[in-house]
């Protein structure tokens, strides 16, 4: 199985492609994650992308294709499948995608486009704090964890992003609309796009990827 999650941020790609993981074996493929475990390295890398991340803005379509045709190329990659979040977010990394795929001799299942209302992904991103050792995502409100500010699951404390400050939240919002929107119109052209509904919980959007959903 090889997918890809695209949606706003908050809309959910995180929640999606760890159960998607999870449950079908598909390794997840997260270039915001990769991102911050090489800043958090202290790699060239990393500093180069957070000058990008802390402000909203893309990082560049030269390194950040490298970066992902690398993990692509991964042993456990190409025996496993993938599931493919936040890569690619501008037509130029979707072709470059193409390109790679095509010289693997591999073919996309499928590609997802996340979608909900704007209010709603502002009021998930304001909330979020993250698990800083196993990932698991937390909201203030709807998913508060059991002691506050650690981890239910592994005790380690959470975090909020640095780039989940409403100034940087507004400018990938934005980011999202310029760049990202036409990557979803690149593959509803090509016919492989399903538009799912996001707005409700994870389990119902998980359902909906599956082609399981009922109401
Ligand atoms: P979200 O989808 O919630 O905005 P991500 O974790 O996917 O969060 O990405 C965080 C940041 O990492 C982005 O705002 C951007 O700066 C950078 N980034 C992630 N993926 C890409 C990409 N494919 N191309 C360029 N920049 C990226
Ligand atoms: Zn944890």
């Amino acid at each position: 199985m090889r997918l890809i999650l695209i949606g706003p941020p908050g809309v959910g790609k995180g929640t999606q492609s760890a159960l998607l993981t999870a449950r079908l074996g598909v390794i997840q493929l997260s270039s915001g994650e990769i991102f911050r475990k090489e800043i958090e390295l202290g790699t060239d890398l990393g500093r180069m992308a957070k000058r990008y991340i802390d402000h909203g803005e893309l990082v560049p379509n030269g390194v950040t294709i490298e970066m992902m045709a690398k993990q692509l190329r991964a042993d456990d990659v190409q025996k496993h499948g993938f599931v493919l979040d936040g890569f690619p977010r501008t037509v130029k990394q979707a072709e470059a995608l193409d390109e790679i795929m095509f010289e693997m001799g591999i073919q996309l299942d499928k590609v997802v486009s996340l979608e909900v209302a704007e209010d709603i992904v502002l009021e998930r991103l304001t909330r979020r704090m993250g698990c800083t050792r196993c990932g698991e995502i937390y909201h203030s409100k709807d998913k508060p964890p059991h002691r506050e500010g650690l981890c239910d699951k592994c005790d380690s404390p959470l975090f909020v992003r640095s780039d989940d400050q409403p100034e940087t939240i507004r400018e990938r919002l934005r980011v999202f609309h310029e760049k990202t929107a036409p990557v979803i119109e690149y593959y509803a052209r090509t016919g492989s796009l399903q538009r799912v509904d996001a707005s409700e919980g994870p389990e119902e959007t998980y359902a909906q990827i599956c082609g399981t959903y009922a109401k």
